[in-house]
């Protein structure tokens, strides 16, 4: 099969020639008609993921048709229509057991843990725990931008936040996740604020339903912006993007009794970020982790995707072949541009 690799990290990567997935007994090889490019996959292409070993293809939000089956898969059978959240979950460990396959002890994440979707074909392990299937008025483009982006940000804002009809929802960092998050919270009745630093990515969040936007490029204190535009502050706040500024900058636009949801993943040289803890004491705010959202969870989501309520396909802003991903993969670290670009394996 064709599959873009890597052999050193934040060296270019290449369209290579190499051997087809090994089928697992509880798993099952699922023909990539769509793969999105997210900014993890230039994290883990720039060294800042310890689960990657070299060589290694990336790739870990997708869509595509089932097309081998492990002997100890009950569920699925070879022509379905499929997706995964970027975290497979073993379905068997305590965490899973008790329903948190988005944390499981034993998870997998294809692009991550093995071999991703920036490839023709992908293995994904225990299948019956993990695949979710896509409906057929779901093209394979829109269903792929939901595995990691919109449905991080839909257990980030419903699941984790608890977005409420009336309140004021902050969205610091507007690429996939935080559009995403701005549909999802506006979609909840919320009134969203969304801070970004691209006039592009703050017209697309007014698009999607933001009533405030803060250009962050302009705008030195974006906290003190959102407490003003808010009344006092935000209910709910989602640092997006994931970095110390915007993190912090979050943690201080909530009012009291705010939550802070950190969904933008947080890679450090020293594995740790700091976090206005003395703010969370005397205004006693909530500060939560939301990671992925298991596929047991996504029904409620495609109801609402099949009712029109959220438009995920909105975020689909470009789609590319294999060939053009080693440099759009490149180009997302200076430029990661607004919505979300799907790679078709095969076109
Ligand atoms: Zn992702
Ligand atoms: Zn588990």
């Amino acid at each position: 099969m064709r599959a873009v690799l890597f052999e050193q990290y934040g060296e270019p990567a290449s369209v290579r020639e190499v051997s087809d997935p090994h089928l697992t007994p509880h798993g099952v090889v699922v023909r990539v008609e769509a793969t999105g490019l997210c900014r993890s996959d230039w994290h883990g292409w720039q060294g800042h993921d310890p689960d990657i070993t070299l060589p290694h293809v990336p790739g870990h939000e997708l869509a595509g048709t089932v097309e081998s089956v492990g002997p100890r898969v009950s569920n699925w059978h070879p022509g379905d229509r499929v997706t995964v959240p970027f975290v497979c979950a073993c379905g068997t460990c305590p965490t899973c057991a008790a329903g948190d396959h988005q944390i499981c002890e034993h998870q997998t994440q294809p692009g991550f843990t093995h071999w991703g979707s920036f490839a023709q074909y992908v293995a994904l392990d225990h299948a019956d725990v993990n695949l979710v299937a896509v409906p057929e008025a779901l093209s394979f483009a829109t269903a792929a931008a939901l595995g990691c982006r919109f449905a991080t940000a839909f257990r980030a804002v419903v699941q984790q936040g608890r977005a409420a009809a009336g309140e004021w929802v902050a969205v610091h960092g507007c690429g996939g996740v935080g559009l995403s998050a701005v549909m999802i919270a506006a979609a909840s009745g919320a009134r969203v604020v969304a801070v970004d630093v691209s006039p592009q990515a703050l017209d697309l969040a007014r698009k999607f339903g933001a009533v405030e936007c803060v250009d962050a490029s302009r705008t030195p204190d974006t906290a003190a912006a959102v407490l003003e535009l808010t009344g006092g502050g935000a209910h709910l706040s989602l640092d997006a993007l994931g970095s110390p500024v915007t993190c912090a900058a979050s943690v201080n636009g909530l009012r009291r009794r705010g939550r802070h949801v950190q969904v933008g993943l947080l890679p450090s040289a020293d594995g740790t970020t700091p976090v206005p803890m003395a703010r969370a004491i005397a205004l006693e705010l909530e500060i939560l982790g939301s990671h992925g959202m298991a596929a047991h969870t996504y029904p409620a989501m495609l109801e609402l995707v099949r009712a029109g309520v959220l438009r995920p396909d909105l975020l689909v802003t470009s789609t590319i072949t294999l060939d053009a991903t080693p440099a759009a993969l490149a180009a997302m670290g200076t430029a990661p541009g607004a919505g979300v670009t799907v790679i078709e394996p095969w076109a």
